[in-house]
């Protein structure tokens, strides 16, 4: 691991975040965003936010549709 990634692990670490998968994260922002809604993240209209395709916590880009284990773990954490 280089100097500057274990910087800002720690960095990250000292805020209170933990190692999770990207598309959890994302998914919480949403959720963050939309007051908890799981219903208003599905129904966002702000088609040019960056975040938008990821909102329900899948990578629609994805030709494997991503790790089942992780998918599996992030909707039990954010139920939809
Ligand atoms: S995609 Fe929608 S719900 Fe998610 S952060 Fe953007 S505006 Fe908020």
């Amino acid at each position: 691991m280089s100097y500057i990634r274990e910087e800002a692990r720690a960095e990250a670490e000292a805020h209170g975040h933990e190692k999770r998968p990207i598309l959890q994260a994302i998914r919480a922002k949403c959720l963050d965003c939309c007051v908890g809604q799981p219903k208003e993240v599905r129904l966002c209209q702000a088609y040019d936010c960056d975040l938008w395709p990821y909102r329900t916590g899948k990578n629609p880009f994805s030709a494997s549709g991503g790790n089942p284990a992780t998918l599996k773990n992030a909707s039990q954490k954010t139920p939809e």
